[in-house]
């Protein structure tokens, strides 16, 4: 029978090994050849012949493998790089004693605490974890590794010490869940308010436990009680109304409630029966990883099972190595961690992820083999991802792609304000695909948008949307530098029409938006009869009293109005030039902080073209 391809290339004539070969995926030419007895030219000359170009080290597809290895008569196996060792890994992991009662210890329950911003969540964190160091130990100095442990009588508790959902989605997004329990701040004098809300929901669609912690009821203005029933209407029914929900009322600055709250969530703990084995070898997940200059890669973990040992080999993502030392959150050197316990990891090769999932290995070959091939994955992982979205057209150009006919695919880096918000809006752009226009997410991810953003949406030939964020002055430099499209959006409805326009050939921005100053919040003072007042310094531009302006706190927006009232000193004033300082009236929005951005803007006609 004719092979339905060109087959009538000369190739060298050595005989082909016999039975089946194992290939690697992701091999070039020059790799995969003398694994059949050929050379790179054969492989090369051969699929030109059929009409695709390759070179002796570019990788090649499944089918340019199995079309070769047809002609020449070979019989191959392809495997996905590192699969026999990771098959030996996770076969080291043998997980029938988790049945086993009698190996199962009570571990710590891993805490994370959620609620509106300044509802007090860091100053409750802050109180356990200094409530936490015996007076006189390493100076009463904490460690910040991104977890801590807190010793009771009862038992121990692990927090996580970032608050917010923002880390916590992020876990959950790479399947990894280490959160037990989460304590729900609600500020008494505030209530329930959206990102209460959201923490709620996101509570709630991991399925995990919620204990209320009702904070500053210290505050004249405390409420507790409207604080309750509002939870109510998000079925949080406090166990005195008869609902199973734990309450604490406390003040985390004036240190009242915060022993009970710890004694709430030892309860919760032992209720929901959290155990682990601590013998063997460890597994558990990546909390946090960066590169210190001093120590290289250092990954803070969290332990599921096993303990955790110096020396031992382990594979974190698509990193791997041997564990050099370990440090604990008071900055003391361990020789072991068991579960719940946060450590840092020194002596890892790379860089992991944080929710990467590690593993100890028995020996440095196989951690290094397995680490290795998962890195080569991401990597081709990440290539191909490249070469998908090669092919993206500007959001401007998108009308005359359709128009010439062909497919246009619009590759997107998204950013927006928190995961909800994320999921909704790509659930939406979804919806506007059609079949001649493609839409390709490069990135979507939670947060401001930063340099990363724009050269990635720059690479990518990107079109870069935010929702309810904004670039920090370096995104916005950058982005100019390089010509990428940054539109930002407040409200759903506006984003879709402006897609659907651009799809229509109609997107024409009738008004553009330009910042014409920012400044940095350095201090709030409070001024009686007239509220707060943001002590300010302008970083660039002017700020101009009646100007529209945002207030972002990292990049995301968290409150848009009018500049009622600007002052030089104590004088009015009308406008504020860069590099002075100034005082800006807050109006009905008190929750600015030091460190939060002012962003005044004007929107300036464009002339249609
Ligand atoms: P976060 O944004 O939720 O982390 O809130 P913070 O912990 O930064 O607290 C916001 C503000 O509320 C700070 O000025 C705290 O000092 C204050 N605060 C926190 N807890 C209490 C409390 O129990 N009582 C009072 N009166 N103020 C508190």
């Amino acid at each position: 029978m004719q092979p339905s391809y060109n087959s009538n290339y000369t190739a060298t004539n050595a005989p082909v090994p016999e039975g089946t070969i194992i290939v690697e995926r992701g091999v070039s030419a020059q790799e995969f050849a003398p694994k059949l007895n050929r050379t790179a030219a054969d492989v090369i000359r051969f699929l030109l012949q059929n009409g695709e170009m390759v070179t002796a080290t570019m990788t090649l597809t499944d089918e340019q493998m199995e079309l070769f290895a047809l002609e020449v008569g070979a019989e191959v196996l392809l495997v996905e790089p590192g699969q026999q060792e990771e098959l030996e890994l996770q076969a080291m992991f043998d997980d029938s004693d988790d049945d086993d009662e009698s190996l199962q210890a009570p571990r710590a329950p891993v805490i994370t605490v959620m609620g509106h911003v300044d509802h007090g969540k860091t100053t409750l964190l802050d109180r356990i974890r200094h409530a936490n160091v015996v007076a006189g130990e390493a100076g009463g100095i904490t460690q910040h590794i991104g977890a801590y442990m807190v010793e009771r009588d009862g038992g121990n508790v692990t927090f996580i010490d970032t608050p917010g959902h923002a880390a916590f989605t992020k876990m959950r997004a790479r399947g990894a869940q280490v959160t037990d329990i989460v304590v729900l701040v609600v500020a008494a004098d505030d209530g329930v308010m959206p990102q209460t809300v959201e923490a709620i929901n996101h509570a709630k669609a991991a399925d995990v436990p919620i204990v209320v912690a009702v904070n500053k009821i210290d505050k004249d203005n405390a409420d507790p009680g409207r604080v309750l029933s509002q939870l109510a209407e998000y079925e949080l029914v406090p166990e005195a109304w008869g609902g199973d929900t734990i309450v604490v009322e406390m003040s985390a600055q004036q240190n009242v409630g915060v022993d009970e709250l710890l004694e709430q969530l030892l309860a919760v703990a032992e209720v929901e029966e959290l155990t682990a084995n601590p013998t063997g070898r460890a597994k558990g997940i990546v909390l946090e990883a960066n590169l210190d200059t001093g120590r290289g890669p250092v990954a803070t973990v969290l332990v599921d099972k096993g303990t955790l040992k110096v020396g031992d080999p382990i594979v974190a993502g698509g990193s791997w190595g041997r564990v050099r030392a370990l440090i604990d959150d008071k900055g003391n050197q361990v020789k072991e961690a068991g579960p719940s316990m946060p450590v840092q990891v020194l002596g890892l090769q790379s860089v992991p992820n944080a929710g990467d999932e590690f593993r100890a290995a028995d020996n440095e070959k196989t951690a290094k083999t397995v680490g290795e091939a998962r890195e080569q994955r991401q990597r081709l992982k990440a290539q191909r991802g490249d070469a998908r979205v090669q092919k993206g057209v500007k959001l401007e150009d998108i009308f005359s792609q359709i128009q010439a006919g062909e497919v246009a695919t619009l590759n997107i880096v998204l950013k927006a304000d928190v995961q909800g918000s994320l999921e909704a809006v790509t659930e939406a752009l979804r919806r506007l695909e059609r079949d001649e226009v493609k839409l390709a997410f490069v990135h979507r991810a939670v947060g401001g948008i930063t340099e990363n953003d724009i050269s990635l949406a720059a690479t990518t030939n990107a079109t870069l949307i935010g929702f309810n964020v904004r670039p920090d002055r370096k995104a916005r430099d950058l982005a100019e530098a390089e010509h990428v499209e940054v539109r930002t959006y407040e409200i759903i409805y506006k984003l879709l029409e402006d897609i659907e326009r651009a799809m229509v050939g109609m997107l024409a921005p009738e008004f553009e938006e330009v910042v014409t100053g920012e400044a940095e919040v350095r201090e709030i003072f409070r001024v009686p009869r007239i509220g707060a007042i943001a002590g300010c310094i302008v970083r660039s531009g002017q700020i101009t009293r009646g100007s529209k302006v945002r207030f972002l706190r990292d990049g995301t927006i968290i409150w848009k109005g009018a500049i009622q009232s600007l002052k030089r000193f104590k004088d009015d004033a009308r406008e504020v030039r860069e590099g002075f300082e100034c005082g800006v009236g807050l109006s009905d929005f008190q929750d600015l902080k030091p460190g939060d951005l002012i962003e005044t803007f004007e929107e300036r006609e464009v002339a249609r073209v």
